[in-house]
Protein backbone atom coordinates (compact mmCIF):
# COMPACT_ATOMS: atom_id res chain seq x y z
CA UNK A 1 0.00 0.00 0.00
CA UNK A 2 1.52 3.17 -1.30
CA UNK A 3 -1.18 5.94 -1.00
CA UNK A 4 -4.02 6.28 1.04
CA UNK A 5 -6.53 9.13 0.56
CA UNK A 6 -9.27 10.22 3.29
CA UNK A 7 -12.10 11.75 1.83
CA UNK A 8 -13.92 14.73 4.78
CA UNK A 9 -11.69 16.78 6.90
CA UNK A 10 -14.58 16.86 9.52
CA UNK A 11 -13.26 14.64 13.14
CA UNK A 12 -13.45 11.12 11.63
CA UNK A 13 -11.08 12.36 8.50
CA UNK A 14 -8.44 13.87 10.49
CA UNK A 15 -8.54 11.10 13.10
CA UNK A 16 -8.46 8.78 11.10
CA UNK A 17 -5.34 10.59 8.84
CA UNK A 18 -3.48 10.95 12.28
CA UNK A 19 -3.89 7.47 13.18
CA UNK A 20 -3.32 6.00 10.45
CA UNK A 21 -0.13 8.28 9.89
CA UNK A 22 1.12 7.50 13.61
CA UNK A 23 0.27 3.34 12.95
CA UNK A 24 1.73 3.01 9.51
CA UNK A 25 5.03 5.07 10.13
CA UNK A 26 6.29 8.04 8.23
CA UNK A 27 7.34 8.23 4.65
CA UNK A 28 11.24 8.39 4.82
CA UNK A 29 10.53 5.09 6.89
CA UNK A 30 8.35 3.24 4.19
CA UNK A 31 5.17 4.43 5.33
CA UNK A 32 2.44 5.46 2.82
CA UNK A 33 1.52 8.91 1.60
CA UNK A 34 -1.55 10.05 3.40
CA UNK A 35 -4.03 12.59 1.83
CA UNK A 36 -6.86 14.31 3.22
CA UNK A 37 -9.43 15.71 1.12
CA UNK A 38 -11.42 18.49 2.23
CA UNK A 39 -14.64 20.12 0.46
CA UNK A 40 -14.31 23.54 0.43
CA UNK A 41 -18.31 23.64 -0.19
CA UNK A 42 -19.10 21.07 2.60
CA UNK A 43 -18.69 22.22 6.22
CA UNK A 44 -18.06 20.53 9.43
CA UNK A 45 -20.68 19.14 11.92
CA UNK A 46 -17.72 20.42 14.35
CA UNK A 47 -20.55 20.97 17.41
CA UNK A 48 -19.03 18.74 20.04
CA UNK A 49 -16.60 20.47 22.52
CA UNK A 50 -16.50 17.22 24.91
CA UNK A 51 -14.28 14.58 24.22
CA UNK A 52 -15.00 10.74 25.87
CA UNK A 53 -12.47 10.37 28.65
CA UNK A 54 -10.87 7.20 26.41
CA UNK A 55 -9.63 10.10 23.97
CA UNK A 56 -6.41 10.12 26.08
CA UNK A 57 -5.38 6.82 25.18
CA UNK A 58 -5.66 8.28 21.33
CA UNK A 59 -3.64 11.42 22.54
CA UNK A 60 -0.86 9.04 23.63
CA UNK A 61 -0.71 6.98 20.94
CA UNK A 62 -0.68 10.31 18.25
CA UNK A 63 1.91 11.70 20.56
CA UNK A 64 0.19 14.32 21.44
CA UNK A 65 -0.11 16.45 24.51
CA UNK A 66 -3.49 16.43 25.91
CA UNK A 67 -2.82 19.85 28.05
CA UNK A 68 -1.75 21.48 24.58
CA UNK A 69 -4.52 19.54 22.57
CA UNK A 70 -7.43 20.62 25.10
CA UNK A 71 -6.55 24.24 25.21
CA UNK A 72 -6.07 24.70 21.71
CA UNK A 73 -9.91 23.06 20.83
CA UNK A 74 -11.32 24.89 23.58
CA UNK A 75 -12.41 21.36 24.36
CA UNK A 76 -13.19 19.50 27.65
CA UNK A 77 -13.99 15.86 28.66
CA UNK A 78 -17.44 14.64 29.07
CA UNK A 79 -18.46 12.59 31.80
CA UNK A 80 -21.59 11.05 30.77
CA UNK A 81 -24.42 12.47 29.27
CA UNK A 82 -28.01 12.51 31.59
CA UNK A 83 -31.23 11.78 29.43
CA UNK A 84 -34.01 13.05 31.13
CA UNK A 85 -37.75 11.67 30.56
CA UNK A 86 -36.59 9.97 27.54
CA UNK A 87 -38.51 6.86 28.50
CA UNK A 88 -42.28 8.10 28.71
CA UNK A 89 -44.33 10.37 26.84
CA UNK A 90 -44.45 13.58 28.46
CA UNK A 91 -48.31 14.59 30.63
CA UNK A 92 -47.75 11.06 31.96
CA UNK A 93 -46.80 12.57 35.35
CA UNK A 94 -44.11 10.02 35.67
CA UNK A 95 -40.31 11.13 35.59
CA UNK A 96 -37.75 9.21 34.23
CA UNK A 97 -33.60 10.04 34.61
CA UNK A 98 -30.50 8.19 33.66
CA UNK A 99 -26.94 8.67 33.00
CA UNK A 100 -24.77 7.04 30.01
CA UNK A 101 -21.58 6.85 31.34
CA UNK A 102 -18.37 7.82 29.06
CA UNK A 103 -16.11 5.71 30.83
CA UNK A 104 -16.24 1.38 30.04
CA UNK A 105 -17.81 -0.10 33.33
CA UNK A 106 -14.88 -0.54 36.72
CA UNK A 107 -12.69 -3.79 35.80
CA UNK A 108 -10.96 -4.86 38.99
CA UNK A 109 -8.37 -7.60 38.54
CA UNK A 110 -9.73 -8.59 35.10
CA UNK A 111 -13.39 -9.24 36.31
CA UNK A 112 -16.21 -7.02 34.80
CA UNK A 113 -19.18 -5.97 37.09
CA UNK A 114 -21.57 -5.95 34.17
CA UNK A 115 -22.59 -9.96 34.47
CA UNK A 116 -23.05 -9.49 38.80
CA UNK A 117 -25.85 -6.21 37.65
CA UNK A 118 -27.50 -8.30 35.06
CA UNK A 119 -28.19 -11.02 37.28
CA UNK A 120 -29.53 -8.48 39.86
CA UNK A 121 -33.71 -8.36 40.38
CA UNK A 122 -34.21 -4.88 37.80
CA UNK A 123 -36.94 -3.56 39.96
CA UNK A 124 -34.36 -3.48 42.92
CA UNK A 125 -31.02 -2.99 41.60
CA UNK A 126 -28.77 0.34 40.84
CA UNK A 127 -29.10 1.95 37.63
CA UNK A 128 -26.65 1.25 35.56
CA UNK A 129 -24.45 4.28 35.87
CA UNK A 130 -24.57 3.91 39.51
CA UNK A 131 -23.43 0.28 39.80
CA UNK A 132 -20.29 -0.18 37.47
CA UNK A 133 -18.95 3.31 36.90
CA UNK A 134 -17.92 6.40 38.99
CA UNK A 135 -19.52 8.85 36.28
CA UNK A 136 -22.86 9.41 37.78
CA UNK A 137 -21.50 10.69 40.67
CA UNK A 138 -19.09 12.44 39.47
CA UNK A 139 -21.84 14.44 37.23
CA UNK A 140 -24.02 14.83 39.94
CA UNK A 141 -21.31 16.59 42.04
CA UNK A 142 -20.65 18.75 38.58
CA UNK A 143 -17.13 17.94 38.74
CA UNK A 144 -17.23 16.40 35.42
CA UNK A 145 -15.56 18.77 32.59
CA UNK A 146 -11.71 19.33 32.69
CA UNK A 147 -11.08 23.50 33.76
CA UNK A 148 -8.98 25.15 31.44
CA UNK A 149 -5.79 25.71 33.94
CA UNK A 150 -5.48 21.78 34.69
CA UNK A 151 -3.21 19.74 33.39
CA UNK A 152 -2.92 16.19 31.80
CA UNK A 153 -5.28 13.92 33.54
CA UNK A 154 -3.29 10.97 35.23
CA UNK A 155 -6.92 8.89 34.30
CA UNK A 156 -10.48 9.02 33.64
CA UNK A 157 -11.45 11.73 36.51
CA UNK A 158 -9.62 14.79 37.45
CA UNK A 159 -7.77 14.09 41.19
CA UNK A 160 -9.45 15.57 44.15
CA UNK A 161 -8.73 19.73 44.85
CA UNK A 162 -5.90 19.46 47.88
CA UNK A 163 -7.78 20.46 51.05
CA UNK A 164 -7.26 24.46 51.29
CA UNK A 165 -5.10 25.79 54.08
CA UNK A 166 -6.66 27.88 57.07
C1 LIG B 1 -25.75 18.81 18.53
C2 LIG B 1 -24.52 17.92 18.49
C3 LIG B 1 -23.66 17.90 19.59
C4 LIG B 1 -22.54 17.08 19.57
N1 LIG B 1 -21.70 17.09 20.65
C5 LIG B 1 -20.59 16.35 20.64
C6 LIG B 1 -19.67 16.39 21.73
O1 LIG B 1 -19.83 17.11 22.69
N2 LIG B 1 -18.58 15.58 21.67
C7 LIG B 1 -18.31 14.78 20.59
O2 LIG B 1 -17.29 14.07 20.59
N3 LIG B 1 -19.17 14.74 19.54
C8 LIG B 1 -20.29 15.50 19.54
N4 LIG B 1 -21.15 15.47 18.47
C9 LIG B 1 -20.83 14.58 17.38
C10 LIG B 1 -19.68 15.12 16.54
O3 LIG B 1 -19.78 16.52 16.34
C11 LIG B 1 -19.75 14.43 15.22
O4 LIG B 1 -19.91 13.03 15.43
C12 LIG B 1 -18.47 14.61 14.45
O5 LIG B 1 -18.16 15.97 14.29
C13 LIG B 1 -18.70 13.95 13.12
O6 LIG B 1 -17.47 14.00 12.45
P1 LIG B 1 -17.40 13.49 10.98
O7 LIG B 1 -15.94 13.59 10.60
O8 LIG B 1 -18.04 12.16 10.83
O9 LIG B 1 -18.31 14.48 10.13
P2 LIG B 1 -18.06 16.02 9.78
O10 LIG B 1 -17.37 16.75 10.88
O11 LIG B 1 -19.36 16.55 9.31
O12 LIG B 1 -17.04 15.97 8.58
C14 LIG B 1 -17.44 15.51 7.29
C15 LIG B 1 -16.44 16.05 6.31
O13 LIG B 1 -16.70 15.47 5.06
C16 LIG B 1 -16.62 16.49 4.07
N5 LIG B 1 -17.41 16.06 2.93
C17 LIG B 1 -18.73 15.77 2.90
N6 LIG B 1 -19.08 15.40 1.65
C18 LIG B 1 -17.94 15.44 0.92
C19 LIG B 1 -17.65 15.15 -0.45
N7 LIG B 1 -18.61 14.75 -1.29
N8 LIG B 1 -16.38 15.32 -0.86
C20 LIG B 1 -15.40 15.70 -0.01
N9 LIG B 1 -15.63 15.99 1.29
C21 LIG B 1 -16.88 15.87 1.72
C22 LIG B 1 -17.14 17.74 4.73
O14 LIG B 1 -16.67 18.88 4.08
C23 LIG B 1 -16.50 17.57 6.13
O15 LIG B 1 -15.20 18.11 6.16
C24 LIG B 1 -22.26 16.27 18.45
C25 LIG B 1 -23.12 16.30 17.34
C26 LIG B 1 -24.24 17.12 17.35
C27 LIG B 1 -25.14 17.17 16.12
Amino acid sequence: MRSIMIIGGGTAGWLAAAFLARALGPREAGGPRITLLESPEIGTIGVGEGAFPTMRSTLQFLGIDETHFIRSTAATFKQGIRFDDWLRAPGTGKRHSYIHPFEPPFYAEGLSLVPYWLQQDPRTRLPFAEAVTIQSRVVQAQLGPKGPGEGDFAGPLRPPKPPSRA
